[in-house]
């Protein structure tokens, strides 16, 4: 009976300190659901992350929703009645997961958004490196190259607050060379799902249009450089127009020794992995992370931890060796 009790008295205190009142915070479960775990990036992020967790005595439970918005809710909703403690997430949509975060908040489980601000929703917290500056790195790397010309913005996928980010950073850079006249836009899109095949036929579109003349592709992310960097090699120009990235992907850094892409940005996935898990098990047991920022994400100032960035060309591409990221022989093989 006094065992019945006090575990009775447990659950009263972690309820009233805002908790989920079956919370284990000696080993949490943490629900993961990330967007798409078939693109490269992704997969290292729950690698990282997993390890991280159970490192840290926490269960992880993943789920790829493969870039389905309806997947990723029933999947969150399945995680929700498994019982987590916190949700961990990687969002398709921005937009379209609030009435999920709410069903999850009544069962008293914390929210974090992994890398990709969700909006509109009443989410704990935010971890993601800071994308504006991101944005200011691309377009810093191909003006350093191209400093007049046409340049295409080639945007990532309408869906991802990111993308925003991204041409916010990017525009700061660009807009006092536009407003000189030394840079001419001469066309802007997003891409959808962040997808290369169709980053490849709109700049086939945009070199079509343009006969060719083409100075810079502001690329978002390396999966959509790759496909732009496919264009210009049908029309030998690739390595004579500059193209930005994202990721140090490997595929991506390979271009950035051969010439054909003209910068990437390398963020070490295995930190913002470990710092997610770390602030994620600390919500549940309670505990302040240590955020270094905030953002408005349309229904309240998100405590936010922000990581930096690392612009990579082929001057410091050795970086991603020396930092553990790729092997030498990775970087050599074909
Ligand atoms: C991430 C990028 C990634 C892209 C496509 C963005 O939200 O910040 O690192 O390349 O999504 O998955």
């Amino acid at each position: 009976m006094k065992k019945l009790l006090s575990a009775a008295a447990v659950a009263v205190m972690l309820v009233c300190a805002g908790g989920n009142a079956m919370a284990d915070a000696k080993n949490p479960k943490i629900g993961f659901s990330i967007d798409d775990l078939r693109l490269e990036r992704w997969a290292r992020d729950r690698d990282y992350f997993v390890a991280a967790a159970e490192q840290q005595g926490a269960k992880v439970f993943v789920q790829s929703a493969d870039a389905s918005e309806q997947r990723q809710i029933a999947q969150i909703e399945n995680l929700i009645s498994r019982g987590v403690d916190v949700l961990v997430i990687v969002p398709y949509n921005a937009t379209v997961l609030n009435n999920a975060v709410r069903e999850a908040k009544k069962a008293k489980i914390k929210v974090v958004s992994y890398d990709r601000l969700i909006l509109n929703a009443d989410i704990d917290a935010y971890i993601s490196f800071d994308n504006k500056m991101v944005g200011e790195m691309q377009a810093q790397g191909v003006v350093a190259v191209k400093p007049k010309g046409n340049y295409y913005l080639l945007g990532g996928a309408p869906t991802d607050n990111n993308a925003k980010m991204l041409r916010e950073g990017q525009l700061k850079v660009l807009q006092p060379l536009i407003d000189k006249g030394d840079i001419k836009v001469v066309g802007k899109q997003w891409v959808k799902d962040w997808n290369p095949a169709e980053a490849m036929s709109i700049v086939e579109n945009a070199l079509t249009a343009n006969g060719n003349k083409l100075d810079a592709v502001v690329a978002s992310n390396d999966a959509t450089a790759g496909g732009a960097i496919q264009a210009l090699a049908s029309q030998k120009l690739d390595g004579k127009v500059a193209v930005s990235g994202q990721d140090a992907d490997l595929a991506a850094v390979r271009r950035v020794i051969a010439g054909s892409q003209t910068m990437t940005v390398y963020k070490p996935l295995k930190v913002i992995a470990t710092e997610a898990a770390k602030l994620s098990i600390q919500l549940v047991r309670n505990e302040k992370p240590a955020f270094n920022g905030e953002y408005q994400n349309g229904f309240k100032q998100v405590p936010t931890l922000l990581l930096k960035p690392t612009m990579l060309t082929k001057a410091n591409v050795d970086l991603v060796v020396t930092d553990g990221f790729y092997t030498k022989a990775q970087l050599a093989a074909k």
